[in-house]
């Protein structure tokens, strides 16, 4: 990549972050919306095979009887069973501990240093 399309990506992403940072719910719905309009006629322009059946496995409403995790409608074994999480109850992981009260508090405060951080969290954790 050379150097000057590099720093324009930059700045792209740069004015991107700063822009969102000021989005409102209302502009962030609509650009999920637009962006998930603009991915469905993306994926028709790309698709070289039509002839290909779509693949649903319904929505993400069952749920583990032991441990809680959720799966897809059609996403279970050939006993009809979810059992890729904790093998019916067999396997059982503590639970994580707390986070340190430094990361609590960058992460759920509204702070402009917890702000910044949010928004560049990216960067602060490939840092
Ligand atoms: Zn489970």
């Amino acid at each position: 990549m050379h150097l000057s399309r590099a720093v324009g990506y930059i700045i792209r992403n740069e004015q991107r972050r700063t822009e969102r940072s000021q989005e409102t719910v209302q502009s962030i719905v609509r650009r999920s919306i637009r962006n998930e309009t603009y991915n469905r006629s993306r994926s028709k322009r790309l698709c070289i095979q039509n002839d290909v059946e779509e693949h649903n496995c319904g929505t993400m409403s069952e749920q583990c009887g032991f441990c809680g995790a959720v799966y897809w409608q059609k996403e279970k074994n050939t006993a009809h069973k979810n059992t890729n999480c904790c093998n019916d109850g067999k396997v059982q992981i503590q639970a994580f501990p707390d986070a340190p009260e430094l990361l609590k508090s960058l992460l759920t405060d509204n702070s402009p240093d917890a702000k910044n951080y949010r928004q560049r969290i990216c960067v602060y954790n490939s840092a």
